[in-house]
């Protein structure tokens, strides 16, 4: 079997928009309190597998909230990273994004500042290519354990998919 890169559609899509009754529970059990606001930019990240910066997440949900400011969408990525409910990518050219998918997997980052997933299965044997003596030397040697692994893949121009 082939794994085939998850490409990003044209615009941002309801792929797995959680429900608002999802949305509260995710809230409740991170002891967010829940808005109106914050309750539609996280469904809109979670229905994103754009990773999308703020700037993004805030074109997207502004259509339906007209008075949502950039600077509640700013307070509200903060509060869901606090809250453990996402997760800022870090090292990306093109600004900050961000991604509600909190499972291990690995990304691909394009020339023009799009981020892709990889496929799962293509993932877990990246992540699991770090043997575990070396895991426990970079323990040892800088005294902090890993808890989990993070890999950021940057693609050349030509190898990008179009
Ligand atoms: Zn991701």
């Amino acid at each position: 079997m082939t794994a085939r890169l998850r490409l990003p559609r044209a615009q941002y899509f309801p792929s797995k928009e959680p429900a608002l009754l999802e949305v509260r529970e995710a809230f409740h059990r991170a002891g967010l309190r829940h808005t109106r606001q914050r309750e539609a930019v996280y469904a809109a990240l979670c229905a994103s597998s754009a990773h999308p910066t703020a700037e993004e997440l805030h074109e997207l949900v502004r259509g339906g909230d007209p008075g949502l400011s950039l600077a509640t969408v700013y307070n509200t990525l903060d509060a869901l990273c606090n809250a453990g409910l996402c997760r800022r990518l870090p090292n990306v050219s093109a600004g900050c994004r961000f991604d509600a998918d909190l499972s291990d997997h690995v990304h691909l980052v394009l020339p023009d500042g799009r981020v892709l997933d990889l496929p799962p299965e293509v993932s877990r044997e990246v992540l699991h290519a770090l043997p575990p003596a070396l895991a426990a030397r970079i323990a040892s040697t800088t005294g902090f354990p890993l808890v989990s692994l993070g890999v950021q893949l940057i693609a050349h121009p030509a190898d990008s998919p179009t």
